[in-house]
């Protein structure tokens, strides 16, 4: 059975809570998603549910909350989607707009890929395996983005940081089989 994903008009997905994010801007123009990028968070790490990822993502993170939160302190950045570990999707930024999610970063020789790519977080860590609803959220999601937009392919936060080291997420946990029946798209196996 053919599941034909979710709809995306205007840059927002039809099914997605929403969770406005400040922290986004244009696209250079005529700059269309061409890649997805997975990553992974939680916050504190380790822990999962509660708000502090949306609050992270909205400004609003209490940097006296957690010791770790300290490093996070006037930190501006964002993704389009968040997947929690029950499968629930939380769009922050439209996919029309540029979300700060890669930092430094590379792909096929583009620099900054934000400028050209599609950011989704998944609630975990980067040690530990993934749920079964994530990845089902997961791929409704890039089969969504595929639909809508020339999306090419589909790399892990890890692949694409520079320098290469930097980033680890989304993990050793993180299987990219479960996205190998995700048409039209390459992944990083
Ligand atoms: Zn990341």
């Amino acid at each position: 059975m053919t599941d034909p994903g979710w709809k995306i008009d205007n840059g927002y997905l039809a099914d997605a809570e929403r969770c406005y994010s400040p922290n986004y801007d244009d696209r250079p123009p005529n700059v269309q998603p061409a890649l997805i990028v997975i990553h992974c968070i939680s916050l504190p790490p380790g822990n999962f549910g509660g708000s502090d990822i949306h609050q992270l993502f909205t400004n609003q993170l209490d940097a006296n909350a957690h010791p770790y939160y300290q490093q996070l302190r006037g930190l501006k950045v964002s993704t389009h989607f968040l997947i929690d570990r029950f499968g629930c999707t939380t769009q922050f930024v439209s996919c029309l707009n540029r979300a700060w999610h890669a930092g430094e970063s590379r792909w096929r020789g583009e620099s900054n890929c934000n400028n050209y790519s599609i950011g989704i977080e998944l609630e975990g860590v980067e040690t530990d395996a993934f749920e079964v609803a994530q990845y089902v959220s997961l791929r409704k999601l890039c089969k969504s983005l595929i639909a809508s937009y020339p999306i090419a392919a589909c790399v892990g936060h890890s692949h694409i940081a520079l320098p290469l080291g930097r980033k680890q997420d989304p993990g050793v946990g993180f299987d990219w089989g479960e996205l190998s029946e995700v048409k039209s798209i390459e992944l990083p196996l």
